[in-house]
């Protein structure tokens, strides 16, 4: 049996190795490092594939953010919630521009953020609002863009796991993941569903004159060489990741296709077992799977991730501590048990390994061991 990983990302080069190598070698041949055509190709691949008006490429999922967050105009004192059960970097950024995190619930059902817990934080000063759409399944938006439309507020999309995913409205209408809000952000990060071989990540907007200021934060607040109108930060694709991300972008849906394909694996393997909850697949958004992650009923996570690893097999917590417990982020609005939705996920999940390159031996293998452990 091949070795299993939390994600294969050898195993996928080598199904594209030629096709990337050359290409790799193009743009060191061409010595546009950065800011090269390969990028403005990108750019427009992604937008084509999206059905978003821009795509503002950056140097990393954070950045993203940050740099949404900058042209919004959100200034300090300004509130933005989001949910506690995410990756750091949403929180950050927030953070970092001197803004105030507000934080919120999710759901038990899908993790994702609660659109109630939402409409119960909104203050006079909250100008945006963060949804994540986490594991790569779309928040339910429909809510969140009316309570942004009658509050007057942002929405910034974390779509940093979800690229590909379709949100589905209520009338069946379909629309990509990232492009509902006013900014989208997205991680090129290796391991996520569109990764690149280093960092990566860009920026969607369907608005022109936000699409503008954008593409001037990311490179240091210039429109002119050498004049700055605004603040801005050193942001940037480089050619050799954009090559790269131009030929697995062309991937994209059948990656999805593979790991939904390993979910119904597990799924049918897990079905019958009375502990385990399977991931819900929401009716408002096609899943892409940057995460299997199953809730197990009084588990203790560190013994089956020590168990699981002694068979070979990588298991992860994601996320073990929620934002508002968080050493840097401690705020006196917030204590342990105020988010028992979030505080309850973070004792109870696990992730499996979840790529595009995983067979059925190793699916059962994955499914055998984790079964054994529970008997
Ligand atoms: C990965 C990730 C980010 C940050 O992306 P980087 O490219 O690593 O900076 C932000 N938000 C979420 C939810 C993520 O999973």
């Amino acid at each position: 049996m091949r070795q299993i990983q939390m994600v294969d990302l050898k195993s996928q080069y080598e199904k594209i190795q030629n096709e990337i190598d050359a290409s790799v070698l193009d743009v060191i041949r061409s010595t546009q490092f950065i800011n090269g055509s390969e990028v403005k190709k990108f750019q427009e691949d992604l937008e084509n594939y999206l059905g978003v008006k821009h795509v503002i490429p950056c140097g990393n999922g954070t950045d993203a953010l940050q740099v949404a967050m900058m042209a919004l105009d959100l200034k300090p004192g300004d509130e933005i919630i989001t949910t506690s059960f995410t990756f750091v970097a949403t929180v950050e950024v927030i953070a970092l521009l001197g803004l105030t995190p507000v934080l919120v619930d999710v759901l038990p059902d899908t993790f994702n953020i609660d659109p109630e817990s939402v409409k119960k934080a909104i203050t006079p000063k909250t100008k945006a609002i963060v949804p994540v759409h986490l594991f790569g399944q779309c928040v339910h938006m429909e809510p969140l863009m009316e309570l942004a439309k009658e509050h007057n507020l942002h929405i910034i999309e974390d779509n940093a796991q979800a690229i590909g995913a379709d949100y589905i409205f209520e009338d069946g209408r379909r629309q990509k993941a990232g492009t509902l809000g006013i900014i989208g952000c997205t991680s090129f990060f290796p391991s996520k569903n569109l990764g690149c071989y280093g960092d990566g990540g860009a920026v969607f907007t369907n608005d022109d004159e936000l699409a503008k200021k954008l593409r001037v934060i990311v490179n240091h607040g210039m429109e002119v060489r050498y004049y700055h109108d605004s603040v801005g930060v050193n942001s940037r694709l480089d050619s050799v990741q954009a090559a790269i991300l131009r030929i697995k972008l062309k991937h994209l849906n059948c990656y999805a296709g593979a790991r939904n394909k390993a979910a119904r694996y597990y799924d049918k393997a897990f079905a019958n077992n009375p502990r385990i909850t399977t991931p819900v697949r929401s009716k408002f958004s096609t899943h892409v799977f940057h995460q299997y992650t199953l809730v197990i009923d009084n588990l203790d996570q560190f013994a089956l991730q020590n168990f699981m690893g002694e068979k070979g097999i990588p298991a992860m917590i994601y996320y073990p501590v929620p934002m508002h417990m968080q050493k840097a982020y401690q705020d006196p609005r917030y204590k342990e048990g105020d988010f028992p939705v979030t505080e309850k996920l973070s004792k109870t999940v696990i992730s499996l390994p979840m790529h595009t390159e995983l067979d059925e031996e190793q699916l059962k293998h994955i499914t055998d061991s984790l079964l054994e452990y529970l008997k």
